[in-house]
C-alpha cells in the first residue's frame, strides 16, 4: 500500500497544483475548519455504490476515502486526477456553501465544475469499458487481499457522518 500511497501523494500534488486560487481558497478554508484525511481502501464498501473517492463530512473533520487499486491500476496520470479532483470539488462547494445533500444534484453541479477547471470527468467510455476495469479490478483484490483485505472503506468511514 506504501507505493500506492507515494502514487496517490503525487497524483494529490498533481491535481492541487493545477487548482486556481480562487478554487483553493475555499477548500482550505473549509479544511481547516474540518480537517480531511484521505484513506486509500481496498474495497469501498460503504454502500452499494463503488466510486473510486468519496467524501465524508463531520462537524469537525472531513474524509476523503479512495479506492487503493485505482491508483495502482489506472493510467494515465489524467485519470487518476480527475478523480482526486472531483473530490476536491466537493469539498470546494462545501466551503462555498453551494453543498447540496441531494446527490444527484451535487454530482451534477460537481462534474460541472470539474470540467470548467480542466479536468477529466472520471467516468467509463462505455459498458466495455466497465466490464473491463472491474474484472482487473478483481484480480488485484484477489491477488492482494491477504496483504491489504481489511483496508475497508466502511472501517474509516464508520466514524464519521
Ligand atoms: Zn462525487
Amino acid at each position: 500500500m506504501r507505493d500506492i500511497a507515494r502514487q496517490f501523494k503525487r497524483h494529490f500534488d498533481q491535481t492541487w497544483r493545477r487548482l486556481s486560487p480562487q478554487a483553493k481558497g475555499p477548500i482550505a478554508e473549509y479544511l481547516r475548519r474540518c480537517p480531511g484525511t484521505a484513506y486509500l481502501c481496498f474495497r469501498m464498501d460503504h454502500d452499494d455504490q463503488a466510486p473510486f473517492g468519496r467524501c465524508a463530512y463531520a462537524p469537525d473533520r472531513t474524509a476523503v476515502t479512495f479506492l487503493a487499486p485505482y491508483f495502482s491500476l489506472t493510467s494515465p496520470d489524467e485519470v487518476r486526477v480527475a478523480v482526486i479532483a472531483h473530490e476536491l470539488t466537493h469539498i470546494y462547494r462545501r466551503g462555498t456553501g453551494e453543498w447540496t445533500p441531494d446527490g444527484e444534484v451535487e454530482e451534477a453541479a460537481t462534474r460541472a465544475k470539474a470540467l470548467d477547471w480542466g479536468f477529466d470527468a472520471p467516468s467509463f467510455r462505455d459498458a466495455e469499458h466497465m466490464a473491463g476495469w472491474n474484472e482487473v479490478l478483481g484480480e488485484w483484490q484477489a491477488a492482494h487481499r491477504d496483504r491489504f483485505g481489511k483496508e475497508l472503506e466502511s472501517r474509516w468511514l464508520g466514524r464519521v457522518g
